[in-house]
């Protein structure tokens, strides 16, 4: 099939026509399909970085096919599955799994991300060579839910990526330091009584890993940054040159800590909501580059896993399918910084060829459209995501994503998933 984007506007230039055709963008073509893309704006197909879809093990929360469908509703072209699923993706058969039931879906490119030890225990290193040299061609390894504790062994989980161009993503916490928490440690913690969550948890592993990185000269990935600190720590390793990039969510650039007063554990998640001065480093963080890219951590829970008292909710929140709206609503239509963090870095990242690329002719017509003058509310009962865990409800929200583009197929079209 080929589109023609009439008057579309690319990255919010003056309008122009835009055609795909054979998977890339293309020259004119004859025979078309016209889609009015007056008012549109095509960013690159946003890339997700760090994305639970549950499946193996947790297809009641969501399924590789019902998560790629939430990411193509979302803008998103492609994104990386994260290992914690149950079998853990520690191995080869378990990412190729993951991949395939990815390509069966059809909707955006999953790329599986490896354990870093098997079964997330933070024990044994996982069989990384083999998943790297697999079809699922994993470049992404976390032990994302956990942290890889061992100093010795994230080490030579470092050294050991370095041969492939692989990265290592931590998911910085110092367990010892966060035993029982169920917030932010201040004065919100304070106040209502729960055990809290001190950014110094975040901070010094982050601090100890950009050392690590730096001493074997290899590729550090940081997960959900989410205070200030880490910022501070992150733009020091950064300005001596070590090979580390880092990650913020939507949620961590938009809600408080103060949102824990209510005890609606849709607002839990790990690490946790911050201060209003942690938000403020980080939006700054975000824009000067000191953070590279916003990623959902998109982190689907069924109903009786969530809807429960605080203290049994698991952490996380859905995100896919509001991402871009909060970016909009935070920075406005800055669409080089949105083309640039939520797609060309994260591609560079996960070294997804083909994603985050120009919309250029001759590129591969991977992209999104938005319109950025609609403004919509958040319904749960709307998200193609089998769970219903947004914090998000009832927000109004600028920026519709109308229609999504894989490779030259529509996955979205007047903001429907084709399939
Ligand atoms: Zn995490």
């Amino acid at each position: 099939m080929a589109y023609l984007l009439k008057g579309v506007s690319i990255l919010g230039a003056e309008p122009t026509d835009l055609y795909i055709a054979d998977g890339v963008i293309s020259a004119p073509v004859e025979n078309a399909e016209v889609v009015d893309a007056a008012g549109l704006v095509a960013l690159p197909g946003l890339v997700d970085v760090h994305t639970h879809l549950r499946e193996p093990g947790r297809e009641d929360a969501e399924t590789v096919e019902t998560g790629s469908r939430a990411a193509a509703l979302g803008g998103y072209t492609a994104v990386c599955a994260m290992a914690n699923t149950s079998p853990v993706a520690d191995t080869a058969g378990v990412v190729e799994q993951v991949w395939r039931l990815g390509r069966e879906a059809g909707l955006v490119d999953v790329q599986p991300i490896g354990a870093v030890t098997v079964g997330l225990a933070g024990k044994q290193m996982a069989e990384l060579g083999a998943m790297a040299s697999s079809a699922a061609n994993v470049r992404i390894f976390s032990d994302d839910g956990f942290c890889v504790a061992d100093p010795k062994l994230m080490r030579r989980a470092l050294e050991y990526v370095k041969a492939f161009d692989g990265v290592i993503a931590q998911h910085a916490e110092e367990h010892r330091l966060t035993e029982g928490a169920q917030m932010h440690e201040g004065e919100v913690s304070t106040r209502l009584g729960l055990t809290g969550w001190p950014a110094v948890a975040e901070e010094a592993i982050i601090a100890r890993d950009v050392l690590l990185a730096e001493h074997v000269g290899s590729r550090l990935h940081v997960c959900h940054v989410s205070t200030a600190g880490s910022v501070e720590v992150l733009r020091q390793a950064k300005a001596r040159g070590v090979r580390v990039t880092a990650e913020v969510t939507p949620h961590h650039l938009l809600l408080t800590d103060e949102l824990a007063a209510g005890y609606d554990p849709v607002f839990k998640v790990n690490p946790p909501l911050r201060t209003r001065s942690d938000v403020e480093a980080l939006r700054k963080a975000l824009l000067d580059g000191v953070i590279d890219v916003v990623a959902t951590d998109h982190a689907p829970h069924a109903v009786q896993d969530k809807e429960c008292e605080w203290a049994h909710a698991r952490p996380g929140m859905l995100g896919l399918e509001t991402a871009l709206p909060i970016v909009l609503s935070i920075y406005g239509p800055q669409w080089e910084l949105i083309a640039d963090r939520m797609s060309r870095a994260p591609a560079r990242i996960a070294g997804l060829t083909g994603h985050g690329g120009d919309l250029t002719v001759g590129s591969p017509a991977n992209l999104t459209l938005v319109d950025p003058s609609a403004r919509r509310v958040v319904d749960p009962s709307e998200l193609a995501s089998r769970s219903r865990n947004t914090p998000y409800a009832g927000m109004t929200l600028p920026g519709r994503i109308v229609a999504t583009f894989l490779r030259g197929e529509a996955t979205v079209l007047d903001g429907k998933a084709v399939k």
